[in-house]
């Protein structure tokens, strides 16, 4: 059966002789159906991944609360660090002019040229303005100092609460989550990332006062869930700063429990100094210090978000 029995230079052109008259053998009927079942095979589980990359788009999970300085920068960045940690693509999206997601992570904002103000008021696209971070699967679209006349210049613009939430879907498809770092106010840019969100992660600091104006947001959410959209969800309220040897602390998380039943993260992040001092280097707590309390934390509040992939439909 072997055509190739010669072994000259020309006809085998320095491939091994076996390899060369295995090849021109041709299949028995058994192996062909063998291997045809595995190319079929191969063939399907391409169409099914085709298939799950389109209906797979990034859950969209918006970090808002109006109070200023209650952990949502540093949800924002840790959270994101533990999902990609996690096998996730994601991406940070930084909507405050104060740009701390942004500096937390390393990156000069005012040395940018463009960033996330860019995408919402000028024909700029996201892919324009991602940077990676020095965490694998973890991207950042980054604020500049620009960010803060968008809320003016965006009041003129057509479907001007809809910019974000438009402006993502080029990039949707991309990731597992997208995470959107919101600014401490509900105006124009909070309102776009409530809109471009399909849930809404509240950070509640634990200290006097901590339930205070948690009214006035859920209203706010209310409203665009009646008015704008429906399917807008509320991920849950996370504690943040959590001093276990500070009675408010436990306080605060037992009322927020009791006014939000189910609605409430098991995981609790401690006050922890480890947080603070790792964005003044640059670096998420993942990378600065992941056996510290605070390092800990966020890698069991990512794994409960990403338990709760289950149960949505
Ligand atoms: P803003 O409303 O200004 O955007 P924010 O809600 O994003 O603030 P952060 O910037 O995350 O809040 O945190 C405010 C300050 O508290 C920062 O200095 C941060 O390092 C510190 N901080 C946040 N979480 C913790 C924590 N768990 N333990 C200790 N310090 C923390
Ligand atoms: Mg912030």
């Amino acid at each position: 059966m072997s055509i190739c029995r010669r072994r000259d230079s020309d006809s085998h052109r320095g491939l091994p002789y076996t390899i060369l008259s295995r090849a021109r053998l041709p299949v028995p009927p058994l192996r062909q159906k063998i291997t045809d079942s595995i190319i079929n095979e191969k063939i399907s589980v391409v169409k099914g991944e085709f298939f799950n990359y389109n209906i797979c788009m990034a859950r969209v999970i918006s970090i808002v609360n109006q109070k200023g300085g209650v952990g949502k920068t540093t949800t924002a960045i840790n959270l994101g660090a533990y999902l990609a940690y996690l096998g996730k693509f994601v991406l940070l999206v930084d909507i405050d002019p104060q740009a701390n997601a942004t500096s937390s992570l390393g990156i000069d904002h005012n040395a940018l040229e463009r960033g996330v103000y860019h995408v919402l008021v000028e024909p700029v696209s996201f892919r324009d303005v991602i940077q990676g971070t020095h965490h694998q699967g973890y991207k950042l679209a980054p604020a500049t100092p620009d960010l803060a006349g968008a809320r003016v210049e965006l009041v003129s613009l057509d479907s001007r609460e809809f910019r974000l939430r438009e402006k993502l879907l080029e990039v949707k498809n991309d990731y597992d989550y997208i995470i959107i770092d919101c600014p401490p106010s509900l105006d124009l840019l909070t309102l776009n990332g409530l809109i471009a969100a399909e849930e809404i992660l509240i950070p509640v600091q634990a200290e006097y006062m901590a339930l205070e104006g948690l009214g006035q947001l859920l209203n706010t959410i209310n409203l665009v869930k009646e008015n704008l959209k429906p399917d807008l969800k509320i991920l849950g309220a996370v504690v943040t700063m959590f001093d276990k040897r500070n009675r408010l602390s436990g306080q605060v998380a037992d009322d927020l429990r009791k006014n939000f039943p189910h609605k409430v993260f098991d995981t609790v992040i401690p006050r922890n100094v480890r947080l603070t001092e790792a964005p003044s280097y640059g670096q998420t707590i993942l990378s600065y210090d992941s056996k510290s309390a605070g390092g800990r934390a966020y890698e069991d509040l990512a794994r409960e978000i990403i338990g709760q992939e289950y149960f949505i439909v």
